[in-house]
């Protein structure tokens, strides 16, 4: 047919008819199945028994997962890999962004490895999202590391509940110790509540600090100078280590005001240069006794049982919140309740309660 454009009235303008493009991608070249095939409980188990990355990592996407069909295998593999877990060093690692986290894991995660070592690094960050990038426990942040294979390195789960992000990263050491990683690092941003979630299921909590901001102290959350087992003094080097060392005592001095921690162990104050690697044998070996310590105590096994219990209660309360917001007749009165409220119509009690009439009762109904 002749194209409409080539009527007289669009004189000088001649259109023919177009070729086809040509195809990208070679025609004749096989495609590859890129769908993996499904693996089944016990492939995972023994894959992951086995220190197979790859399973391991599928594993953990499983974890991280919404859909519940993944979460059922994901819950079962875990079950089965409880027994061949715990035999680690679980090591939280916090400090504001630039303090130099990523560059000082990099220093202790090589000096872990070049001593035989298998190391994790995870990371709790319930602000990231995976599309946005994470912030924390990204491989492109440990250069070193991630070229090294006896390190296997996870960002945080992508947003979601701090609860919902830290159960996943508490199931993920569980299969990271059956795969035979005997060191865990747990990062997460020194701001807000994450270190709490951290320290609900670390050994040994290491808060990374740095000198010569000009509010050493006043900078940071009393709660989490607490929380420390170790505080390090990051880039005491070049013409910041008299800085450093300042930083370094008037943090000594504050700790003498804090009540001893439950672990009876002082926590110890350190100066380093994550960048030029000096002074991280030093950290390590602080780390080093305080393990030896509280093992010796009787703490370390006692601290993990009561983490255990903790996680189980935050376990149940998750779940509980959930199943209570997936019914959608819950949710609409919610809504409704939450204007009367607003509006002093209704109080806040009488409201609540008519909320939980109607849950309990959707249960019934149900049963
Ligand atoms: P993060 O945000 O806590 O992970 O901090 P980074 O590890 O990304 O470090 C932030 C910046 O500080 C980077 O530019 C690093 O090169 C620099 N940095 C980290 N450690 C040191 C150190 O020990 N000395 C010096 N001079 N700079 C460092």
């Amino acid at each position: 047919m002749e194209h409409p454009e080539n009527d007289a009235r669009y004189k000088g303008l001649q259109v023919n008819e177009g070729v086809g493009s040509q195809p990208v991608t070679n025609p004749y070249k096989k495609r590859r199945n890129t769908v993996r095939p499904a693996l089944s409980v016990n492939d995972y188990v023994e894959g992951i028994l086995k220190g197979d990355v790859s399973i391991l990592g599928r594993a953990v996407t499983l974890i991280e997962s919404t859909a519940e069909a993944h979460q059922q295998i994901a819950q079962e593999v875990i079950e089965r890999c409880l027994p061949h877990s715990g035999k680690s060093q679980r090591i939280g690692i916090t400090g504001v962004p630039g303090a130099g986290k990523s560059t000082s894991i990099d220093e202790f995660g090589l000096h872990v490895i070049r001593q035989g070592g298998k190391l994790a690094v995870l990371a709790i960050d319930p602000s990231s999202e995976r599309s946005r990038g994470s912030i924390l426990g990204d491989k492109t942040r440990m250069e070193k590391l991630a070229l090294e294979k006896n390190a296997f390195i996870r960002p945080s789960p992508s947003a979601g509940s701090l609860g919902g992000v830290a159960r996943k990263t508490r199931e993920t050491i569980v299969l990271c110790e059956a795969a035979g990683y005997d060191h865990i690092f747990v990062e997460t941003v020194g701001v807000g509540q994450s270190e709490t979630a951290v320290h609900s299921m670390v050994d040994f909590f290491l808060l990374i600090q740095l000198a010569g901001t000009g509010d050493e102290l006043q900078g940071i959350k009393r709660g989490i100078m607490e929380m420390a087992d170790g505080i390090v003094i990051n880039k005491c080097d070049g013409d910041n280590i008299e800085r450093a060392k300042l930083a370094a005592s008037q943090f000594r001095n504050a700790l003498f005001l804090f009540p001893p921690s439950p672990s009876k162990w002082k926590p110890e104050v350190i100066t380093y240069s994550g960048y030029y690697g000096l002074g991280i044998d030093i950290v390590w070996d602080m780390i080093e006794r305080y393990f030896a310590y509280v093992k010796k105590t009787g703490y370390f096994e006692k601290k993990r049982n009561e983490q255990a219990k903790y996680w189980m209660m935050e376990t149940i309360d998750e779940q509980l919140r959930n199943h209570f917001y997936q019914i959608p007749e819950v949710r609409a009165l919610l809504q409704q309740k939450e204007l009367k409220v607003l509006n002093n119509e209704q109080s806040s009690f009488t409201a609540a309660k008519d909320v939980l009439d109607c849950y309990f009762r959707k249960i019934k109904e149900k049963e």
